[in-house]
């Protein structure tokens, strides 16, 4: 156990456990958001393993960790294309809000 601990206050990420990663979930025949991630597909989980929704502030800073998770997530469904998450869209915002170079 001790080789596994991490570095304190920093929380996981980790696959949404509602929509298994997709950021929606299917409303009888609907695809709706997910309420448990706001439609990311991800959470944050503690270490006392509870879990969080990303803040849609914090997705410029953990884009990186949310995007090699969803390669891996669609790798495994045997899904080759791109992503579109709405991370990338909140990126892209922030970024024309603030300084563009
Ligand atoms: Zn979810």
């Amino acid at each position: 156990m001790d080789a596994e601990r991490q570095v304190e206050n920093m929380s996981q990420i980790v696959q949404c456990v509602s929509c298994d990663g997709y950021g929606w979930i299917d409303d009888e025949g609907k695809a709706v958001d997910c309420d448990w991630c706001g439609g990311i597909g991800y959470v944050y989980r503690n270490e006392r393993g509870l879990d969080r929704r990303i803040p849609t502030a914090d997705l410029p800073y953990v884009s990186e960790e949310l995007e090699a998770l969803e390669a891996q997530r669609l790798r495994q469904l045997g899904y080759t294309g791109e992503a579109r998450k709405p991370w990338e869209q909140a990126i892209r915002r922030q970024r024309s809000n603030s300084n563009d170079s």
